[in-house]
């Protein structure tokens, strides 16, 4: 059975290069930049609420790692550094070996450091905190969005929560758009390089984990705007157009959550940037909105007839059919 320091030394230490000191110490050290900030956010995966019990080692190590660079991505923000702290029923190194290797691959992918942790026992539980840098001026925050702003979103919402939807037998999806749907639900890939293009251009952003209502709505109210949505303007994948059941579309595409994709806000003056810098980073960027000087806080949906759709903002109750 491998000590606590045994796993440590095992999985989870490697050498530092952009850290001054990394695992191993009381704490690490690293360096502030010159004119930049840190961003730091923190997100806890919970066995048996975020994910199934048995979940793939692998791929719960890169889903880890990649909701958290996601907000990093949603801030503007450079990746650089994450801590790991981790609980586990027992020390089995097979898991460990798995998981380890899931996180660490995204890891390096983006550039980030896994400088420090804790290891213990107990229920199932990770928690990750990263940290970015971005100059402070240019940081994406969830308050800056302006009446007469356009609502941009990237990719695709939906994808995750019709696998899940699948997962939980209430449609039946196969080959392409099944693969599809699962690599967007179990290993998403955070917005990172859009986020740092959108630096100076988009005037608020967010990442989309609880759906495109709901976290729209975190812009409207720190903003104090009102936002409306264009239901027949969001961008669909082909397993989404491709679901005969129109309802549960609505709630997979408004609602759904877990896609990771940003919603951001800007001026029209900046549509040719935008639109630009889609081409720039082979991304799809739709403008699915605007903003404007309703009540604020306040989400309107409307249909492709331009009349209002009935959404419950915290769940999928209300929908019209
Ligand atoms: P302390 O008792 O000072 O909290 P620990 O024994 O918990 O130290 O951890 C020893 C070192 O290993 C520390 O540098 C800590 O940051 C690091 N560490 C512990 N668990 C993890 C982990 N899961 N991933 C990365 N680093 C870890
Ligand atoms: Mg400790």
């Amino acid at each position: 059975m491998p000590s606590e320091f045994d796993i440590i030394r095992r999985y989870f230490t490697r050498p530092v290069k952009r850290a001054l000191l990394g695992v191993g110490d009381d704490c690490a050290l690293i360096a502030a930049e010159a004119g930049m900030v840190f961003a730091v956010s923190t997100d806890m995966l919970v066995e048996g609420r975020h994910f199934h019990v048995g979940a793939d080692p692998d791929k719960l190590g890169h889903k880890a790692l990649a909701v958290n660079l996601s907000d990093l991505a949603a801030m503007g923000a450079a990746p650089r550094y994450a801590t790991l702290a981790l609980a586990l029923p027992e020390a089995d190194e097979a898991w460990l070996g798995r998981f380890s290797q899931g996180l660490l691959r995204l890891a390096d992918a983006f550039g980030v450091e896994l400088i420090g942790g804790d290891t213990t026992r107990g229920p199932r539980n990770i928690s990750i905190t990263v940290m970015g840098t971005v100059p402070p001026e240019l940081a994406l925050r969830r308050d800056g969005a302006r009446a007469g702003d356009e609502l941009w979103l990237s990719g695709a919402s939906g994808d995750a929560a019709l696998a899940l939807a699948h997962l939980d037998g209430r449609i039946r999806l196969a080959g392409a758009a099944l693969a599809h749907c699962l690599a967007r639900l179990h290993t998403p890939v955070p917005c990172v390089a859009l986020g740092l293009a959108l630096r100076g251009i988009a005037t608020s952003a967010i990442d989309i984990s609880d759906g495109v209502v709901a976290d729209v709505g975190h812009i409207a109210e720190r903003s104090g705007v009102a936002i409306e949505l264009r239901y027949a303007a969001l961008p669909r994948s082909r397993a989404l157009q491709a679901c005969a059941d129109a309802r549960l579309a609505a709630e997979c595409l408004l609602a759904g959550g877990d896609d990771y994709e940003l919603a951001f806000t800007a001026s029209p003056d900046a549509r040719p940037r935008v639109e630009s810098l889609a081409a720039e980073l082979g991304l799809t960027l739709t403008r699915i909105g605007s903003v404007g000087a309703g009540e604020p806080g306040l989400v309107s949906v409307y249909d492709a007839s331009g009349a209002p759709m009935q959404i419950a903002r915290k769940g999928f109750d209300h929908f019209g059919s």
